[in-house]
């Protein structure tokens, strides 16, 4: 058995198909939803960690795209150098999955990697270029 998490981007396109529930049916995958950002007629994402043998997963993945989905594994992360940030808030104004926010108290930034989608957004967004994605 084997555990990944993935990020699907639903296109408005999108074949409507109930996508989790088949692949925990049809395919006997065990399905944890991380987080869900997905309305109809509108691009969403999906945070999901997928677990079953390789063989498997790799079978759901190639069902998940024929469905017009996005499916990528998240092998990737986001970090950036907190000690020069100065929370000028770019990143967060960019960071649609809500991993990265302002604290209204201390008008900080926090970061929370649990959410992230791998986006790329706020690596474009930083005035200090401080984002850098690393490769597990
Ligand atoms: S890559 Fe950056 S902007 Fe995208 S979700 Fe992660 S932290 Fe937010
Ligand atoms: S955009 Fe860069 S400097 Fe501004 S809050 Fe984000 S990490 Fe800090």
């Amino acid at each position: 058995m084997k555990s990944r998490r993935f990020v699907l981007t639903f296109s408005p396109e999108a074949t409507g198909e109930p996508i989790t529930y088949n692949l925990i049916k049809k395919f006997d995958i065990m399905v944890n939803i991380i987080r869900a950002d997905v309305s109809p007629g509108k691009i969403g994402h999906l945070v999901m960690e997928m677990t079953a043998p390789a063989k498997v997963l790799k079978e759901g993945m190639e069902y998940i795209r024929q469905n017009n989905v996005e499916c990528e594994p998240i092998d990737r992360k986001i970090s950036y150098l907190k000690e020069k940030c100065i929370h000028c808030g770019a990143c967060s104004a960019v960071c649609f999955a809500g991993a990265l926010t302002m604290n209204p108290s201390t008008a900080e930034l926090s970061f929370d990697p649990e959410k992230c989608v791998i986006c790329e957004l706020c690596l474009k967004s930083c005035p200090l270029s401080l984002f850098t994605i690393d490769i597990s």
